[in-house]
């Protein structure tokens, strides 16, 4: 993508008003790298569930709901035991959603339960050949610190939820994990839409969110916190 920035040059104490109706134009290209090129700051919601699996609505339904609640992106996390086993019914399972609806980007992942952390939840996010992992809901299982810090190593995990469909588990949020720590839905019905969501400062792709998130470029909100 090229950036253009028009700049219109006028004299030191010039009255703008006065300015003639040719004023010159510069145009200037930002490189692919440039730090100047614009980010923007993306509100997403990063596990969602639907018909896929043990999710109450169609994708459809759903992604109508989050794109009415101004969201700019959103990831489907159906569960791997619903999908299917196998690369080709994760693929498949892709191949039926979407990209993008309305101006909302679609992200396409899964939810799986790991062998390394016996059972436990992480859900996998690609786009390009970037991929996110992300430890699920630590308090379901009861895990303590050290047992996240283990689960993030045995799966190179890059990010902790520290919600619960949406709740804050605040003894999970803290430094000594050593990843980013996101906040999501995990929505299986309607009611758990639009609870807790992250606001990424990205460009507006999913290989360049999925960079932005593992990088810790993002803020969370958190119903009843932020
Ligand atoms: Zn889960
Ligand atoms: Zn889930």
């Amino acid at each position: 993508m090229q950036l253009f920035v028009n700049l219109s040059l006028r004299e030191e104490g010039q009255d703008p008003r006065s300015r003639r109706p040719h004023s010159p134009l510069v145009n200037i290209e930002l490189p692919r790298n440039s730090p100047l090129r614009l980010l923007q700051k993306l509100k997403g919601n990063l596990h969602t569930h639907t018909t896929f699996s043990d999710g109450m609505h169609t994708p459809e339904y759903v992604a109508d709901k989050y794109l009415a609640a101004g969201y700019d992106f959103l990831a489907f996390t159906d569960h791997r035991c619903f999908i299917g086993p196998g690369a080709h019914s994760v693929l498949s399972y892709w191949a039926r959603l979407p990209d993008k609806v309305g101006e909302m980007l679609i992200l396409h992942g899964y939810e799986e339960e790991p062998v390394e952390i016996q059972g436990r939840h992480l859900n996998i996010i690609r786009a390009g050949n970037e991929e996110l992992r992300i430890i699920n809901h630590p308090n379901e299982y009861g895990l303590s610190i050290a047992d996240v810090k283990d689960a993030v190593a045995k799966t190179n995990a890059h990010a902790v939820e520290v919600t619960c469909h949406g709740r804050y588990l605040e003894r999970y949020d803290t430094d000594e994990l050593g990843v980013p720590r996101v906040a999501t839905d995990d929505s299986h019905f309607g009611s758990e839409i639009g609870v807790s969501w992250i606001e990424v400062e990205a460009e507006k792709d999913p290989v360049s969110i999925l960079k932005a998130i593992k990088a810790g470029s993002f803020v969370r909100r958190i119903r009843g916190r932020d």
